[in-house]
């Protein structure tokens, strides 16, 4: 998807500050942090939304948690907790509509999320 943003993280066209990476996988800060620690993790693979997934990507889902916990790990917040997000389409609050974990820690996470 070449009007894709995060395709364009991927493919090297744009340079984002990047924290992980393996075969399936990119994370990089996000831009507008929420938290001390705001990262996005996103499938190499564009699936643009949660409603996209099917039999064929959704282990994507899988590899994009595990990444997350492994960076909560190299960040250092793994055992007193962190975030995880998926927003999807408008009433989800998504914006850049290809699948992306947001991944927050660093601070107490309140619920109900606004
Ligand atoms: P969404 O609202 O779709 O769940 O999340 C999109 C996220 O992408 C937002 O948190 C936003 O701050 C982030 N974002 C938008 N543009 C850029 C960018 O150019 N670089 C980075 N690193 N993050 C971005
Ligand atoms: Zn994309």
């Amino acid at each position: 998807m070449t009007d894709c943003l995060f395709c364009k993280m991927v493919s090297g066209d744009i340079t984002p500050d990047t924290v992980y990476e393996d075969e399936d996988v990119l994370a990089f800060r996000d831009i507008n942090p929420q938290a001390p620690v705001h990262v996005l993790v996103v499938p190499k693979q564009h699936v643009a939304t949660l409603n996209d997934l099917d039999a064929d990507n959704s282990a994507l889902v899988g590899k994009m948690m595990m990444a997350a916990a492994k960076i909560a790990q190299q960040e250092g917040f793994a055992e007193q907790g962190y975030r995880t997000v998926m927003n999807c389409n408008d009433d989800g609050g998504q914006t850049v509509f290809h699948i992306h974990l947001h991944l927050l820690g660093g601070r107490v996470m309140h619920w109900p999320p606004g």
